[in-house]
């Protein structure tokens, strides 16, 4: 990838991303870095082994470093310098020129792209919960640093971030940088965090054991006597104290909490400065005064400014920003909050949180967010009463805190995610939070003291309506978000998110242009989701590829972002579209389902093979369709002679249906009518249309059920390259969700019955070639009508 000037270091290992200063005293390293400011300030920093080698030879040094840019030099008056640098990403060191005392060294990046993925979101939230932890009792970083650092979401980012905080030795933290997947290196980061946090909780133990047994040793020798250490912290004990006296007269709080402060300062100027108690009880009032009691912001709602700025922030979304428009009027009107709390529903990075950001905007106020996923105790709502070790305040004072004003916006995100178990409900507490006729006196175990929360605009988010619990859905105006369409996407991209990315990462001024093709590949080739959130992280990783070259190279390329290119900086293409079949098939049907990342395509193979009439069905959706299956078949069998089949046809053949690969769909497939289509065009040896893709459950007597999600299945479809979807009749109500770019281009058919559903699916010219008039088929109704069979009416 380029050479550069070598710097090796002593006793330290450098994250990307890390500002660290250097102070360089050996001769060797001071002539590499004035070498190095020759080319741009751009250098390779890496380990010594040992650090106590003064001429360190290739072999000593660990081939793993940073390429760094010099931010700024200080010569220092004893002739070392001092070295400000940033580090900016991982190289591997491929060879060494030694010709010169300054070791010139050939490198080769290292960094590998960031992977999203279920299970790198959980880890990503441990570390965020592990990190917090650390930096509380480690009283490090500083509370702004680790507030950036807890925004972070990217594994890679992440764990480069929090890398340089960790006092571990290093081997180990070369180790770290050694990882280049970002996910196991993170996961390592998790390990030593976690080691930390058990240290650092074992060492507080110890330092109140030996505090306590100090104190008693000095009540019982009479107190402070003669004791110049002790005399000289109990000075500064009461300048403390005298601060923190100031600090209660100076806010503005209710009566109750002032007289409560008192009440704890009177207590504490009695206690001795080094006991836990005096701790525990600072902590306490530290936090009384940290709360925004009386500071609030004014709003402004102008209805037409607040319009302005939903749009200048979000594309498209109508009927939310006028749903938010409208809540924002009554507002206005009744000049105090009452009434639903909102909730906006929708699966992730449909623009959920950024709404809701807009809204605080709208308003003029403060806005903050907490996460309620994984909560499951009711004391991370409302805290710990403080006789417990350690105890802190719940999420609700600590957002309040960070919102620094007593009428902020505060987004309760992924309230659908809370559990509950033994140590209470959270939902209960939260119901308290959010219910007007009780939040004017919302009191946190910890704080003890009546907090009025009902000038809080309270907003919620979840990705699944179902799993709120139902007393809070009740307190709740449910504004929907769907997924977006590819239309969508590309346009969120062009005007939202590539202007974003590009500011973020300082390109404004260099010449770069994204074509719609590129983006539409980002979109179709390297992200499969509902939203666009990762859409954003891949125009993210381009634009960093673009820094790159421009930090290189200079400012005065032009940057055309074509498909190519994008292959170039991505990789190979990480998704593939199921497209639909060219040819009509024997035994094939297109189905249609949703999941967690919108509509997908599901074909459903049926093969007859020679045996003792088993229904045999696999693939990933295996059980889930087993009765969909079973029914679908009952159908068929009780149709069997108007299909021209025997009524035994099933004895002497086995029946296998497969769904080949394909992602879980979320709430069932609803595939019965897909299943019972290819199953008939099996038997029938009658190929299914290749441009045709259904939905639909099927009852035994072959009615079709209503299914959900018909918008995002005909998206679906209509990336897939199919014509005619057909869906149940019921669902005729959804169609004008539909957008009309995708209508135009497609049919859409609604059936009521499987017979109408094969009539237009299975390739033939007349519905006559299908269906066989018959006069047994009276025979099998009229034993059928005599309640023979005792077939159950439905499986649904
Ligand atoms: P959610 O909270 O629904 O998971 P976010 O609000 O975090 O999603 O959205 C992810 C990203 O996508 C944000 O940067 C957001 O601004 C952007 N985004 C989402 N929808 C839109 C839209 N309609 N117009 C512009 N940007 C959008």
């Amino acid at each position: 990838m380029g050479t550069y000037t070598l710097l090796p270091l002593r006793d330290l290992v450098i994250f990307p991303g890390q500002y660290e200063s250097l102070f360089v005293g050996r001769a060797r390293s001071i002539a590499a870095i004035e070498k190095a400011q020759e080319s741009e300030s751009l250098l390779v920093l890496a380990a010594q082994r040992n650090k106590n080698e003064e001429e360190p030879a290739p072999e000593d040094i660990y081939s793993v470093g940073i390429l760094a840019r010099i931010e700024e030099v200080t010569r220092l008056p004893d002739n070392n310098l001092k070295l400000r640098i940033r580090g900016l990403y991982r190289v591997g060191i491929q060879s060494f020129d030694t010709t010169d005392e300054v070791y010139q060294v050939e490198v080769a990046e290292l960094e590998a792209d960031e992977s999203e993925s279920v299970e790198s979101e959980a880890l990503v939230r441990s570390v965020h919960q592990t990190f917090e932890s650390y930096a509380t009792l480690a009283r490090r970083p500083k509370p702004d640093i680790a507030v950036a650092i807890s925004s972070l979401e990217e594994p890679g980012r992440l764990s480069d971030a929090i890398a340089p905080w960790l006092p571990s030795k290093l081997e180990k933290r070369q180790k770290l940088l050694e990882i280049i997947d970002p996910v196991q290196r993170l996961e390592r980061l998790l390990d030593l965090l976690q080691r930390e946090v058990e240290v650092l909780l074992v060492e507080r133990k110890i330092r109140n054991r030996v505090k306590k047994q100090l104190e008693r040793g000095q009540r019982e020798s009479g107190e402070g006597q003669g004791n110049r250490e002790g005399g000289r912290d109990r000075d500064e004990f009461r300048a403390e104290l005298g601060e923190i006296e100031d600090a209660i007269e100076a806010k503005e709080m209710s009566e109750e909490a002032k007289e409560r402060c008192l009440k704890e300062l009177k207590k504490l100027k009695q206690m001795s400065p080094m006991s836990a108690e005096a701790t525990v009880l600072r902590n306490y009032i530290d936090w009384v005064l940290a709360l925004p009691w009386n500071e609030l912001t004014e709003d402004k709602i102008d209805i037409d400014a607040s319009q302005a700025i939903l749009d200048e922030d979000h594309y498209g979304l109508e009927k939310p920003k006028e749903r938010i428009i409208e809540y924002l009027a009554v507002q206005a009107l009744v000049k105090e909050i009452r009434g639903p709390i909102l909730c906006l529903v929708g699966p992730p990075g449909v623009g959920k949180t950024s709404l809701a950001r807009s809204i605080a905007r709208s308003m003029g106020r403060n806005f903050v967010r907490i996460s309620l996923g994984g909560v499951r105790d009711e004391a991370e709502i409302r805290g710990h009463r403080r006789t417990y070790i350690g105890a802190l305040p719940g999420k609700i004072s600590q957002g309040l805190k960070k919102a620094g004003s007593n009428n902020p916006v505060f987004l309760l995100d992924e309230v659908d995610k809370m559990s509950m178990d033994f140590r209470g409900d959270p939902s209960a507490a939260l119901l308290e939070v959010l219910d007007p006729e009780q939040n004017s006196t919302f009191m946190d175990h910890y704080i003890d003291l009546d907090y009025d929360l009902s000038k809080v605009l309270f907003i919620c988010t979840a990705n699944n309506q179902m799993a709120i619990p139902l007393p809070l859905q009740d307190r709740m105006e449910i504004i929907q978000l769907s997924s977006y369409t590819r239309v969508e996407k590309l346009e969120i991209g062009k005007n939202f998110l590539v202007p974003r990315q590009l500011e973020h990462h300082g390109l404004m001024n260099v010449n770069i242009s994204f074509r719609d093709a590129a983006i539409r590949s980002l979109i179709d080739h390297y992200t499969r989701e509902a939203g666009v959130r990762n859409l954003e992280r891949q125009l993210g990783s381009v634009c960093r590829k673009v820094a790159r070259k421009v930090v290189r190279d200079g400012h005065d390329q032009k940057f055309i972002l074509t498909p190519k290119r994008i292959r170039e900086y991505l990789g190979p293409h990480r998704y593939r579209y199921e497209r639909a079949e060219k040819e009509a098939e024997v035994g094939l049907a297109h189905g249609l389902a949703v999941t967690m990342v919108g509509g997908e395509l599901l074909k459903a193979e049926v093969t007859i093979l020679p045996g003792k009439g088993k229904l045999i069905i696999t693939g990933k959706l295996g059980e889930v369709m087993q009765e969909s299956a079973h029914a679908a078949m009952s159908y068929v069998r009780s149709r069997a002679r108007m299909l021209g089949l025997s009524r035994e046809f099933y004895q002497n053949i086995d029946i296998h249906v497969h769904f080949p690969e394909g992602a879980i769909p979320k709430d069932g497939p609803s595939a019965g009518i897909t299943m019972a289509t290819a199953l008939v065009s099996a038997l029938t040896n009658i190929p299914v249309r290749s441009d045709v893709a259904m939905t639909g459950e099927i009852t035994l007597r072959g009615s079709v059920l209503p299914i959900g999600g018909l918008k995002e299945k005909t998206l679906a479809a209509h990336r897939a390259g199919v014509k005619i979807v057909i869906f149940p009749k019921d669902n005729e109500k959804d169609i004008d969700d539909i957008p009309q770019s995708v209508r135009r281009n497609m049919e859409m058919v609604s059936a009521e019955h499987i017979d109408d559903v094969l009539k237009i699916a299975l390739a033939v010219e007349k519905p006559s070639d299908i269906f066989h008039p018959v006069e047994e088929e009276e025979d099998y109704l009229r034993i059928r009508s005599n309640g023979e069979t005792g077939v159950p009416e439905t499986l649904n």
